[in-house]
C-alpha cells in the first residue's frame, strides 16, 4: 500500500480511541479486506497524539492529523502548540480535529476561540489543510473564518451539519464537506438537504469511527463492547459511500472515483502524505 493510497479513503475517524484499541488488529485488517485502502485519523488533544503517530507507522493506509479538539481544550498544557509542531514535524500530517462547539454544557468559549484561532494560524503558515468539527456553532465559525481566510490549502467540514445556504460561502473559502453514516438517517433532513447541494467536487464521506454508527442496513459491521457499547469502523466506509450514492442518484462506482479525485484535491498538496 506504498505510493498512492487514493483508493477509497475515509476522510475522517478516530481510530486511535481507547475503545477500539482492543480490537484494532482486526478493524484494520476488516477495513483492508472492505476495499477501504486509506484512512484520516484525527488525533484530538496532546494524550492521543502520540496513538496517532504510531498507527500510521504501523499501518501504511493512516493518514495521520493533530490538533486540539474544542472538547479538550481545558486540558491543554501549557506548549501545547510547540508540542503539536513537533507532531507535525514528525509525520507528513495535517491539522485536526480542531473547531468550534456550542453543544457542549460545561464549556469555555474564549479558550475554543483561541484555540482555533491559533491551530488556523498554524496552518496558514505551514500551508497545511484543517479538519473541523462544527456542531451548534455555525455563525461563530463563518465569523472566525472569515477573519482567518485565506487558507491557502483549505479546510474539510466534517460531519456537515450546517445549513445547505452556508455552502456557497464556505465553498468560496475552499472547503470540502464529509458526511458520515449519519446522513443515512431518513430523520436528517438538513444534513440530507445539505448533502444535495454540496458541490460534487468537494464531497467526502467518512465513518467518524468509532462514533456515529450509521443506520442499518449500511453498518455490515458492529463490535458490541463488554459495556455493550456498540462500535463503528472504518470497513462500513463502502456501504456509507453505496447509501450516498444512493441518495445522490449516482453509482457507487462513480461516487468512489468522484471522492477520489476528492481526496487528492484535500491531501494531495502534502508532501509524501499520500
Ligand atoms: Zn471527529
Amino acid at each position: 500500500m506504498s505510493g498512492l493510497r487514493v483508493g477509497l479513503v475515509d476522510a475522517h475517524n478516530h481510530v486511535q480511541e481507547e475503545v477500539l484499541a482492543p480490537y484494532l488488529p482486526d478493524v484494520m485488517r476488516r477495513a483492508a479486506e472492505a476495499g477501504v485502502t486509506g484512512m484520516v485519523v484525527n488525533g484530538t488533544s496532546e494524550a492521543d497524539w502520540p496513538e496517532v503517530l504510531r498507527l500510521s507507522r504501523e499501518y501504511p493506509g493512516v493518514i495521520p492529523c493533530f490538533g486540539l479538539h474544542p472538547w479538550f481544550v481545558g486540558e491543554r498544557s501549557p506548549d501545547w502548540l510547540d508540542r503539536l509542531e513537533e507532531y507535525l514535524d514528525a509525520a507528513p500530517s495535517a491539522i485536526g480535529e480542531i473547531g468550534l462547539d456550542r453543544w457542549l454544557r460545561d464549556r469555555d468559549e474564549t479558550a475554543q476561540e483561541q484555540c482555533f484561532r491559533q491551530q488556523l494560524a498554524l496552518a496558514q503558515r505551514r500551508g497545511l489543510p484543517v479538519m473541523v468539527h462544527c456542531l451548534r456553532a455555525w455563525g461563530w465559525l463563518l465569523e472566525v473564518l472569515r477573519e482567518a481566510s485565506p487558507l491557502p490549502a483549505g479546510l474539510l467540514v466534517h460531519a456537515y451539519g450546517g445549513a445547505p445556504e452556508l455552502l456557497p460561502e464556505l465553498t468560496a473559502m475552499g472547503a470540502h464537506f464529509s458526511f458520515a453514516g449519519n446522513v443515512l438517517d431518513p430523520a436528517r433532513q438538513r444534513a440530507r438537504a445539505a448533502l444535495a447541494a454540496v458541490p460534487l467536487e468537494r464531497l467526502l464521506v467518512e465513518t467518524d469511527a468509532p462514533a456515529m454508527l450509521p443506520p442499518a442496513p449500511f453498518r455490515p459491521f458492529v463490535t458490541m463492547t463488554p459495556e455493550g457499547e456498540a462500535l463503528n469502523e472504518p470497513a462500513n466506509l463502502p456501504a456509507v459511500v453505496a447509501g450516498v450514492a444512493q441518495l445522490l442518484d449516482v453509482s457507487p462506482d462513480a461516487l468512489k472515483q468522484v471522492l477520489a479525485v476528492n481526496v487528492q484535491h484535500l491531501l494531495g498538496g502534502i508532501e509524501g502524505v499520500l
